[in-house]
């Protein structure tokens, strides 16, 4: 099976759905890691020319330990809409160079801008990239994949309808997310919150309402066509 999963940020499949990924790959999927922006304005101190090739070289590495592709799509924080006709058209050809089964992106009410019109580009596009009319750099995708979101930052309003057993992966996704140094100083520094941490709470609470010892959450996107008798394969 071919999963996408797609994130604003570089860091941000690491943060809600790498146990879940890493499972999926050593189940024998094809897993593909996209983040839309190139992270370009993570940091206080440095700047964005230099910023970006450091984190592609982190989501690079969180990638490789899993074994994982890394797409990115290139864009700059803050400056994602899903309005806009490019990043549409990135998103199309993005689904229609990958045939995905499956995609994994945001929940539309997660707590920031990018995030949330990444969810909705990606709902978009599942669906415009059947269509003829729009773009022609791949040929026109010839399914609409079930969508999945991921666990919105801290789980608030954010009710379940499958939990994942990441017990055995909890550590390597932990390991993927130090790559990003980066972001574990910029995160510390702008939001006050040492993600690692974070990310191991909520962990830990998916994992008690599961009844394991770590849990990632998900909720599958219900409307017609989306459902397609696919199980969430770990
Ligand atoms: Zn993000």
């Amino acid at each position: 099976m071919n999963i996408l999963a797609i994130g604003a940020h570089p860091d941000d499949l690491e943060i809600s759905c790498a146990g879940t990924l890493a499972k999926m790959k050593l189940a024998g999927h094809e897993v593909f890691l996209c983040h839309a922006s190139s992270g370009d304005k993570g940091h206080y101190e440095i700047p964005a020319e230099e910023l970006i090739p450091i984190r592609q070289r982190e989501a690079q590495q969180a990638g490789e330990l899993i074994g994982c592709s890394v797409i990115s799509l290139g864009m700059k924080d803050g400056e994602i809409f899903s309005e806009h006709e490019s990043a549409r058209t990135a998103f199309i050809d993005l689904i229609r160079s990958v045939e995905p089964d499956i995609v994994i992106t945001h929940s539309p009410n997660d707590y920031m801008p990018d995030h949330v019109a990444v969810s909705k580009l990606v709902f978009d596009t599942t669906f415009t990239a059947t269509l003829p009319a729009f773009s022609n750099r791949y040929p026109i995708a010839k399914k609409v994949p079930a969508l999945f979101y991921m666990d919105n930052l801290s789980g608030i309003d954010f009710q379940p309808t499958i939990y994942v057993d990441v017990t055995d992966t909890f550590a390597m996704k932990l390991n993927m997310l130090r790559q990003h140094q980066s972001q574990l100083v910029w995160l510390k520094e702008h939001d006050n919150v040492d993600i690692v941490d974070f990310v191991e709470t909520l962990g830990k609470l998916r994992g008690i309402q599961a009844g394991c010892a770590r849990a990632e959450g998900f909720i599958q996107h219900m409307a017609w066509t989306r459902p397609n008798a696919i199980r969430f394969p770990v």
